[in-house]
């Protein structure tokens, strides 16, 4: 018997498979064993079994062993491994990383136990056999009960270990191991089960009576919580599992809560702030199936859970589903390929879907299922706009507006709370000189650095390297050197000025480096009134902050002129959920939006909470400018430390794209090489092509530019695709 084995190598010369003889050892598809690799050894993945190989049977080696005792990889991943690899143009191994917890490839973290002893002695007996004298054995003897179990390390503490081994040599206590799981930590809730309205009930019974992907597009405050739960109920009395995936960490606290309330043991929990041993740990429950419903951010998609009954995606739009660096991926493609196998349904929810599954729900392919109220029938909060520019006219050149100051004035004095958006971290966006234009720019990347003002550094966001803040031009030594737009610690220093008794939080990227820190300053925040919390998208989502009653958007236009064709609608989204943290209680909600470009279309769709005809002009305008939905973009990037040697690439790279594009005329919309607006991260150079193709041979065109790049690929160049990117950077 023969195995087809991937070796955990990322090299793109290795990125086959390779066949080993089984002999005698008892493997099957998902082990992970050793093998001789080269000079080496080397682990490796079984992909298949099969009885003869088209290899040379003498030069074909032997898997050397097994590593564990259970199929690491289930065959729904290995199927899972070979879609993502043929769309996205990966590396076998580099899938197969992302199935598995890093801590177990490298071997650092352990499973762990402890032994529990069973006393099964005669009491009386024993007692005859001791020496008067022996304190702690008497004290143990005493203590122990007929056929009770003790955890060893309690009786150790206890009665010292000397006593409790001498008991266990002598055969009265027999020892055995219990496996323990370390697991995340959660706010403890109570479970809070509601009647269900008439759209959550309709909702519920339309998801659970067809396996295809439904768009739950609900407002705010609509109660898709609570349908998720219910949905994920039904399923797992059906003996099924169920993933459940939110955005970012910042989200989870509240969500896992209330999962851990109504489903507590069962649930496993997978994010980026746990630590190695617990997300090891949870990995494995779920592997042994015994963790039956997985709540988490992006990764969890890849939670190895059998039968799988339901996937959701709540906050579907969001943008953190899209692996940025390698391997990238869309997480909503990985699980139509998982709701495929298991023929089950597919939940993106959200209150501002994105433009694309929209679409696609008007077009028939989702079902679209709507709650357009809030549960608690509150009107959404009303949102007001406030010109700046006006401000600046009318003399006040401070970052709130009179209206904004009025208003939060208001809110603190009757004891509520208040929430500040602005979608930038770091005290301002850049340091310039005033006199020649002289913007600082990191050294190694081709981006400006962010001034920092805790520790009055300059640092670039895409490498983290830091630099000493300007005092003085380096270019015309002139010492006019102003800081760009406001960021985060700007406002809350503004704020700290015009209300020095308030309380002031601040969550950004710098405040939630360290574990758990998104939590303490949620609780914190929603046990101080009156408060303000001051932050980036990070706080814009999810939330549900009873007693919030002025939203404040301190600079709306940061993201709408961000050059890409979907700022708009990422603007419409963020200041949308952003309002919907207002007002979700008693206390009727205000929203403050401040913009130098008070008429623009966007707005007015906000402010009327308008997302159908946001979504009307939106992809009106797509479709005349030939953009995705009504086209695919396909973005190759080139990099590498040599700049001559990925220009080369690139350009043969783009002669073969253009033999192509003659032969497919009009599928090509667009196609053009060029240097990456970044054009430089970590000293690699970045080139890159883009290519915009009609929808309807896309896939058939993909492969094709798939196979002429491998013909042009050398070893000192990467090439990663990106498949209707949201940044072009
Ligand atoms: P969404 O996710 O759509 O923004 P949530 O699920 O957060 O909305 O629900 C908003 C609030 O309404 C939560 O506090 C939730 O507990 C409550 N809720 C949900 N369903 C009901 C219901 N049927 N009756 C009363 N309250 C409900
Ligand atoms: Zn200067
Ligand atoms: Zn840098």
């Amino acid at each position: 018997m023969y195995a087809e084995v991937i070796v955990d190598i990322s090299a793109s010369a290795v990125d086959k498979i390779f066949d080993y003889e089984i002999g005698e050892l008892e493997i099957s598809e998902g082990y992970r064993v050793l093998v001789p690799f080269g000079n080496f050894v080397t682990e490796g993945y079984v992909i298949r079994i099969k009885e003869s190989t088209n290899y040379d049977v003498k030069k074909v080696k032997k898997i050397l062993s097994v590593k564990d005792d259970f199929a690491v990889i289930t065959p729904e991943m290995i199927n899972l491994m070979h879609n993502m690899c043929a769309l996205y143009h990966l590396k076998y191994i580099d899938v197969l990383r992302l199935f598995l917890p890093s801590e177990m490839r490298t071997g650092k973290v352990k499973s762990l136990s402890r032994v529990v002893l069973e006393f099964v002695g005669d009491k009386a007996k024993i007692k005859e056999n001791l020496r008067k004298n022996a304190k702690n054995q008497l004290n143990l003897l005493e203590f122990l009960q007929e056929s009770q179990k003790y955890y060893k390390s309690d009786l150790n503490e206890k009665f010292t270990p000397g006593a409790v081994n001498k008991f266990v040599e002598d055969g009265f206590l027999v020892a055995s191991a219990e496996k323990i799981y370390r697991s995340p930590s959660f706010n403890q809730v109570d479970d809070s089960r509601h009647k269900h309205t008439d759209l959550q009930e309709r909702a519920i019974n339309s998801i659970l009576s067809a396996n295809k992907t439904h768009l739950l597009f609900g407002v705010t405050g609509s109660g898709k919580t609570e349908v998720y739960m219910s949905v994920i109920e039904q399923i797992i009395l059906q003996g099924k599992t169920a993933i459940m995936l939110v955005p970012e960490i910042s989200l989870t606290p509240q969500v896992l809560a209330n999962f851990k309330a109504r489903f507590g043991e069962q649930v496993a929990i997978l994010h980026s702030g746990l630590s190695v041993g617990e997300r090891f740990d949870e990995w494995k429950r779920i592997r042994l199936g015994e963790a039956k419903i997985v709540v988490g951010a992006r990764s969890a998609i890849f939670a190895p859970l059998q039968n799988l009954g339901i996937i959701i995606i709540d906050e579907e739009h969001e943008q953190s589903y899209n692996s940025e660096s390698n391997p990238r991926y869309f997480t909503k493609d990985v699980a139509e390929f998982r709701k495929e196998f298991n023929n089950c349904p597919l939940v993106l929810g959200s209150a501002t879907p994105s433009l694309e599954s929209f679409n696609k729900a008007e077009r028939g392919e989702y079902n679209l299922i709507e709650m357009p109220v809030r549960v608690n029938g509150k009107a959404m909060p009303n949102i007001e706009i406030i010109d700046m520019l006006g401000e600046m006219r009318a003399g006040n050149t401070g970052v709130f507006s009179r209206r904004l100051l009025f208003e939060l004035e208001n809110c603190f004095k009757n004891k509520k709370q208040a929430m500040l958006f602005i979608n930038r971290r770091g005290f301002s966006s850049f340091m310039r000189c005033i006199e020649c234009g002289y913007v600082a720019k990191c050294t190694d990347c081709d981006v400006s650095l962010v001034y920092h003002k805790n520790d009055d550094k300059l640092k670039c966001h895409y490498c983290g390297k830091r630099y000493r803040a300007l005092t003085k031009c380096p270019q015309c030594g002139s010492e006019k050197i102003r800081q760009g737009a406001v960021g985060t610690q700007r406002i809350v220093e503004e704020l700290n000025k015009y209300f020095p008794d308030v309380k002031v939080l601040r969550m950004d990227n710098d405040t939630t480096q360290v574990k758990n820190a998104h939590q303490k300053i949620l609780t914190e925040f929603a046990q101080s009134a009156p408060a303000v919390l001051v932050g980036t998208q990070m706080i814009a989502k999810g939330h549900d902050f009873k007693d919030v009653t002025v939203v404040g958007i301190v600079d709306a236009d940061q993201s709408l002129y961000q050059t890409d064709y979907k700022s708009t609608e990422r603007t419409f989204e963020l200041i949308t959920q952003m309002a919907g943290r207002a007002g979700r209680n008693e206390s009727e909600g205000r929203v403050i939006l401040q913009t130098y470009a008070p008429r623009h279309y966007a707005y007015k769709f906000i402010a009327n909470y308008n997302y159908k005809g946001f979504y009307s002009k939106e992809i009106n305008l797509r479709e005349v400018a030939k953009f995705p939905p009504f086209t695919t973009i396909l973005r190759l990037l080139f990099s590498g430390d040599n700049e001559e040697l990925v220009r080369q690439m690139v350009k043969g790279c783009h002669n073969k794209i253009y033999d192509l594009a003659q032969k497919y005329g009009d599928d090509f919309v667009y196609y053009d090489a060029m240097k990456s607006p970044v054009g430089r991260i970590k000293n690699k150079f970045r080139y890159q092509i883009l290519i915009r193709l009609k929808n309807e041979n896309s896939r058939e065109i993909i492969d094709k530019i798939y196979d002429v790049c491998d013909d042009c690929l050398n070893a000192k160049v990467s090439m990663f695709v990106e498949i209707n990117p949201s940044s072009l950077a």
